[in-house]
């Protein structure tokens, strides 16, 4: 037997959980919120659990999750999106990425990446025969210039994948960035794979533009967000693809094959949860920038250079001439505090001075972790 799996790396999250276990380190690493997700969007799916809700549900996923997803999008991002035909359930956006990606491309087909990227893109487009594109984006703005996109797309070019807000670095593509590159999805006749899962978790006023909302990307954009992050869940894994109907058609064939469905009851306490008035969505992101600026000020404090952070549950510090994987590594060990290498975002562009720290976590984890944190070795 010759197993392969070179294209198939081990991901960082699961390695620097591990180590951080194994050090008895406090995990700032993977992304994952301390809060425990508001208690009605809980209760909802004990009870639906309780009343029966354990087969298997529509393939496309529960039509009050469907209907309930259209109306979230229309009331938060003007979207007109057709339940029936324009929105399906996924079991996290891990499968909405890896469907849609094995759906779309053929053997040879090039795929435009940024990066710092989101772990699981590469992987997945090189398992399905893609052929990498990269577009390097570099702190401490990350910014999407135009040479890098024209160099990057090609007559060949079948998919972009976008991550907005982009994880590591919690910066945001706004109008402007966005209409460059619809430009660009129209004039080679690309569809874009907009990975929006931190949509709802902007700080200081901005507001997510939606890539689909653009002139000439509706009909070429696949959306794909997350209950996970919505309600502070992470681990539910419940996530939903919205795209014009011919490109669903083809989403609807891969999904079938990779999970088929997704947990009921999870599905009706998210439908019900995505029905939340402002006041909720207001709240969740005033008491996660609060969490950023406290670990931000406490970093500064211990003499770190941090990075602006306009979104996700993320902060990064610029560590200068030393070496990411290094640095974090004698943070485990030494100061018993879990966080992520960038480099692990990077394949070509070797940015290599940032660390990236979680800040979604109680007021006594983020102040313990500081203070192992001011324990020099
Ligand atoms: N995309 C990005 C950019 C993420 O940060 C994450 C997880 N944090 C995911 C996808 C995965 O989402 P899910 O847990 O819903 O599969
Ligand atoms: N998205 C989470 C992060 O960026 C981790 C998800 C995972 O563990 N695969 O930290």
């Amino acid at each position: 037997m010759n197993p392969v799996f070179a294209d198939l790396p081990v991901t960082v999250f699961e390695t620097m959980s591990r180590l951080g276990r194994e050090h008895g380190a406090i995990n700032l690493g993977q992304g994952f919120p301390d809060d425990p997700g508001p208690d009605d969007v809980r209760e909802v799916a004990a009870k639906a659990l309780r009343d029966g809700y354990n087969q298997y549900p529509p393939m496309m996923g529960l039509p009050s999750l469907r209907a309930a997803v259209a109306e979230h999008y229309g009331r938060h991002q003007g979207l007109e999106l057709d339940p029936d035909t324009e929105v399906m359930v996924t079991s996290g956006a891990t499968e909405a990425l890896a469907g849609a990606i094995f759906a779309l491309i053929e053997p040879g087909d090039e795929v435009v990446l940024f990066e710092p990227m989101y772990d699981a893109y590469l992987p997945l487009v090189r398992r399905a025969g893609g052929i990498p594109r990269f577009v390097t984006l570099k702190p401490p703005y990350f910014r999407l210039e135009d040479e890098a996109l024209a160099a990057a797309f090609s007559d060949r070019t079948r998919l972009v994948i976008l991550n907005n807000p982009l994880n590591p670095s919690a910066t945001v593509f706004g109008e402007a960035a966005l209409s460059l590159l619809a430009g660009y999805c129209e004039r080679f006749d690309a569809v874009a794979l907009c990975d929006e899962v931190w949509e709802h978790v902007i700080f200081d006023g901005a507001r997510h533009v939606p890539l689909m909302a653009l002139p000439g990307m509706r009909e070429r954009t696949i959306k794909v967000g997350s209950a996970g992050k919505i309600f502070s869940l992470t681990g539910w894994k419940v996530g939903f693809v919205m795209a014009a109907p011919e490109l669903m058609r083809v989403l609807a064939r891969a999904h079938q094959f990779l999970t088929f469905t997704t947990p009921p009851n999870l599905q009706e306490a998210a439908a019900y949860g995505l029905g939340k008035n402002d006041a909720y969505f207001t709240g969740m992101r005033a008491g996660l920038a609060r969490s950023r600026d406290r670990l931000a000020t406490g970093l500064s404090g211990l003499g770190f250079t941090v990075l602006p952070s306009a979104a996700t549950y993320f902060v990064s510090i610029d560590i200068g001439a030393a070496d990411d994987v290094a640095f974090c590594e004698r943070l485990v060990r030494e100061n018993g505090v879990a966080a992520i290498p960038v480099s692990a975002f990077y394949e070509t562009g070797r940015v290599k001075n940032l660390v990236r720290f979680c800040f979604a976590k109680t007021d006594a984890t983020l102040d313990a972790a500081l203070e192992r944190l001011s324990r020099q070795a």
